[in-house]
């Protein structure tokens, strides 16, 4: 944003406020200030925050935006790992923490309908005590909103049966970037009149339009539960495993991946109890009616046995549950006292490719003299990978981009994608003209300026420098 843009943002604070209420822009940069970070760390002060409570505030402060070709960001909590939130151009952050509302439960059809800012476990909660659950779950849930979630395809370790939001959103109600007002998608769980705008939208990062209302697709809670923890020597067995759980008919509910270098660190940080010789370990959940969670988990307990197989633990009650868990829980500490920083990259790649992956990954880490450690959601492929370092070096700064350039070759000449969940913002705008050929990036910039023709919806993310 330019001095001028930022005078004549300032200038229209009245505007603003005649829109809102002067309770709800603020604009002393003492109450901006927090606005202007996400989970990536980075910050840029914007120049004027508007807190809407409602579609028709949402609408008014977009068209504002457009008549005046000033910078718009939507904004949940923050918590984006990749600047998705950031202001970079400063302007006008538009924030949801006071769009909360719960506008229906139609139990008989499995909808929920909500608004943008409230948070994923609000609805967990809240959908919970009519016997329902939506799927997507980051572990950011008890912060996260679900306008943040739909707009990043933000998921956790459920997507392997249940999807993420694009597998569960049935319908928005938006602001595109002239400030027009659209519905997309249907009430039904089928639906095929018209070009499918819903899942567009969703995953754009408030690129395209202003998520102000969702249409979200309920489902029944499991009656019940299997955890089980199997320990492998290698990551060869673990990745067999894997393959043989997702050949056979029972879907599990999640399947976990750590890799050695963190068990390494969980064994050194941590009291959890694993075998000496452990080289990779799967947490495995099965849900289902009771009647059939002997027979599923029996099903996924034959599927991860081969002959790499160290040790295979189920748990049933609640206090077993936790303590399999806790050794997932014990990394992300683990990773704290290992390194200062982390770069920490999510990349996904067929199931059947997680062994060349992590074999690769291991060569570019012994390469560029980078410690790097592995884990998420194998069931997906979608690989959490931590390139561990120590940012005020700036000779390890340079060896962690090269190795993070190397890792992004490996994961697409593995037929992967850069990014599962975290999506693109500003951490990775400048290296997805290598996953997507140009003629179909070219198409993405026109379909959005057709939706945001001045460039306001929180530009410069996204999309590379050179577009
Ligand atoms: C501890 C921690 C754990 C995490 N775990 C996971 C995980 O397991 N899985 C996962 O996928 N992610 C995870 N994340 C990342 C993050 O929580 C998700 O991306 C989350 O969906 C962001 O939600 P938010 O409300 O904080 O959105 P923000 O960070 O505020 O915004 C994210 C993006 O959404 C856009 N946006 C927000 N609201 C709207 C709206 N109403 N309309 C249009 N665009 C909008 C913003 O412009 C921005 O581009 C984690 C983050 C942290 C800090």
């Amino acid at each position: 944003m330019t001095a001028d843009q930022n005078k004549l943002a300032a200038a229209l604070l009245p505007q603003f406020v005649s829109i809102i209420g002067a309770d709800h822009v603020l604009n002393d940069p003492a109450d901006v200030w927090p606005y202007g970070y996400d989970n990536s760390r980075k910050h840029t002060q914007p120049e004027i925050v508007t807190l809407p409570s409602s579609h028709a505030q949402v609408r008014d402060i977009v068209q504002l935006c457009f008549e005046d070709n000033l910078p718009l960001v939507p904004r949940g909590r923050g918590t984006g790992t990749t600047g998705a939130s950031v202001p970079v151009k400063r302007g006008v952050v538009l924030s949801f923490e006071r769009m909360t509302q719960f506008i229906k439960i139609d139990v008989n059809n499995r909808v929920a309908v909500v608004e943008p800012g409230i948070t994923n476990q609000a609805v967990q909660d809240k959908i919970g005590e009519a016997g329902f659950f939506w799927p997507p779950d980051p572990t950011s849930a008890a912060f996260s909103t679900i306008g943040g979630n739909l707009a990043c395809n933000s998921a956790g370790p459920r997507a392997i049966k249940y999807g993420t939001p694009r597998e569960n959103v049935l319908g928005l109600r938006a602001i595109t970037g002239k400030g027009e007002e659209i519905r997309t998608g249907v009430y039904t769980t089928k639906g095929v009149v018209g070009y499918d705008l819903t899942r567009l939208i969703l995953g754009s990062e408030g690129t395209l339009a202003v998520i102000t209302e969702a249409t979200l697709k309920m489902t029944p809670l499991p009656q019940s539960k299997r955890t089980l923890q199997a320990v492998y020597k290698n990551i060869g067995s673990a990745a067999e495993a894997v393959s043989s759980i997702m050949a056979q008919p029972v879907i599990p509910y999640t399947l976990e991946f750590i890799d050695g270098q963190a068990i390494e660190m969980i064994r050194k940080h941590s009291s959890a109890d694993l075998p000496v010789n452990a080289g990779a370990l799967l947490i495995i959940e099965v849900d289902g009616q009771e009647a059939c969670l002997e027979d599923a988990a029996q099903a996924i307990c034959d599927a991860a046995t081969n002959t790499g197989l160290l040790e295979l633990k189920t748990a049933t009650t609640q206090v077993e549950i936790a303590a399999l868990w806790s050794t997932r829980k014990a990394l992300s500490p683990a990773l704290r006292n290992v390194a200062p920083n982390k770069i920490n990259e999510d990349v996904v790649v067929p199931v059947s490719n997680i062994p060349a992956l992590i074999e690769g990954l291991e060569k570019l880490s012994r390469k560029h003299d980078i410690k790097i450690v592995n884990f998420g959601h194998a069931g997906n492929g979608n690989i959490h990978t931590n390139l561990l370092i120590d940012s005020t070096d700036p000779e390890q700064v340079t060896r962690s981009q090269l190795c993070l350039d190397d890792v992004f070759s490996l994961v697409l000449n593995l037929n992967g994608t850069l990014s599962g969940e975290h999506g693109v913002g500003m951490e990775k705008r400048n290296y997805i003209d290598r996953e997507i050929d140009p003629v179909t990036l070219n198409l993405m910039k026109e379909i959005k300026t057709l939706f945001d023709p001045h460039n306001i919806l929180n530009p410069d993310k996204m999309f590379p420098d050179s577009l």
